[in-house]
């Protein structure tokens, strides 16, 4: 079997030696875009934080690669390894002009500032204008040119669509789409807008108070509403 970009056993993670995440299996192959689902406080974005290093893993494991993601955090070695993590404020920074952002997103090798205008056209003549004069959606996008130019293998993008009129976020879904099928990176994606995330995505996993209560096929978890609904309130099934 060839082996996993990302993939996740057994892991138990939280803070404070407490853990809010238990139990969780989890994979994304490249060219994947896998949705991370559930309700506030589920454990979504301790989940992405544990596998960019930045959360301590209590029990289990998390591979990028074959490379075990160190139990203390480590992020910058993982950051090495091609993880790229937009974040929910999305990591902006308002001070530097949209160039000087891009340029700042890769810390070796040649910045190809033309590889995020051809996924976002609308950065091109943003490129003189300060990160914090940009709208919403521009950030976001600004965010997501980042992770372009940094060339990850796994990328993963926690609410995106968080603050942004849905006109904006509905467009921007299909890029991640397309991010992964253009780059052969892997995505994992947080996200509140359950249908959108579940229609660019090959597969979905539901958490809830930390628990893994649902996973599978986007088409199928689309189809099963009720109990892709049901999951969301912690009913473990409709009968
Ligand atoms: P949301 O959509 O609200 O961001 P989420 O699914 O991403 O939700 P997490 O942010 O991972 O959930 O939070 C999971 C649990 O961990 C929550 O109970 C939260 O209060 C707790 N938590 C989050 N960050 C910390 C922290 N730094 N220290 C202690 N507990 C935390």
């Amino acid at each position: 079997m060839t082996e996993r970009l990302l993939d996740i056993s057994g892991l138990h993670t939280g803070y404070d030696g407490v853990a809010v995440v238990r139990d969780l299996e989890l994979h994304v192959d490249p060219g994947e875009v896998v949705a991370l689902l559930g309700p506030n406080g589920a454990g979504k974005t301790t989940t992405l934080m544990t596998i960019s290093g930045l959360v301590q893993i209590l029990e289990g494991s998390v591979s990028v690669m074959g490379r075990p993601v160190p139990k203390l955090r480590q992020a910058q070695r993982v950051a090495r390894w091609g993880v790229t993590h937009v974040p929910e404020n999305r990591g902006v920074l308002f001070q530097l002009t949209v160039r000087e952002n891009l340029l700042l997103a890769k810390t070796r090798g040649r910045v190809d500032l033309d590889r995020a205008v051809e996924f976002f056209p609308a950065l091109g003549p943003l490129m003189s204008r300060r990160g914090g004069l940009l709208s919403g959606g521009e950030q976001q996008m600004l965010a997501l040119g980042r992770a372009i130019v940094a060339e990850p293998k796994l990328l993963m993008v926690d609410e995106m669509s968080l603050g942004l009129a849905p006109v904006i976020y509905e467009e921007l879904m299909p890029v991640v789409r397309r991010i992964a099928d253009e780059t052969g990176a892997g995505v994992l994606l947080v996200e509140q807008h359950v249908d959108l995330a579940l229609e660019v995505s090959d597969r979905g996993y539901v958490l809830n108070h930390g628990d893994l209560v649902m996973s599978g096929p986007a088409a199928e978890l689309l189809a099963n509403r009720a109990l892709l609904d049901a999951s969301y309130l912690g009913v473990e099934s409709l009968e």
